[in-house]
């Protein structure tokens, strides 16, 4: 079934996020399979956000992704690509419904406590680079 690279940034974690994004996930119906407290190196935040590299907030996204210990997830279940999106809601928390984890939790696009998978090609990518050691069956 489809899976989701879901990530608690650096904010999220520093602010006592991490258990209210999993009970979100496990509640929706969604199921873990794979999860670790990491500190990440520059040039795997450099790969992840590698189609960013021309923007000009690139330098100041992964110095935020490196800046403190991030949660890397993988969830699994029936849309989760699509419906992982829609729960943690718009890219700018100021644009992000209320109800999703950026509209509840967030008023800066710099520090949006979250990421997930765009697509499920991206979702199989980012899998294969935060899980090189492969997630639970
Ligand atoms: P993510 O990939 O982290 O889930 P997203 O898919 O909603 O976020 P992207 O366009 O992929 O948005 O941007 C990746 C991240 O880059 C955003 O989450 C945000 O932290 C940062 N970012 C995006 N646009 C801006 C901007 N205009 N100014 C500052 N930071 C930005
Ligand atoms: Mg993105």
């Amino acid at each position: 079934t489809e899976q989701s690279y879901i990530m608690i940034k650096p904010d999220g974690v520093q602010r006592g996020l991490v258990g209210e994004v999993i009970k979100r996930f496990e509640q929706r119906g969604y199921t873990l399979k794979g999860l670790k407290l990491m500190n990440v190196e520059k040039s795997l935040a450099e790969k992840h956000y590698e189609d960013l590299s021309a923007r000009p907030f690139f330098p100041a996204l992964v110095d935020y992704i490196c800046s403190g210990p991030v949660v890397a997830m993988v969830w699994e279940g029936k849309g989760v690509v699509a419906t992982g999106r829609k729960m943690i809601g718009a890219t700018n928390p100021l644009a992000s419904e209320p109800g999703t984890i950026r509209g509840d939790f967030a008023i800066e696009v710099g520090r949006n406590v979250i990421h997930g998978s765009d697509s499920v090609e991206s979702a199989t990518r980012e899998i294969g680079l935060w899980f090189p050691e492969g997630v639970a069956n």
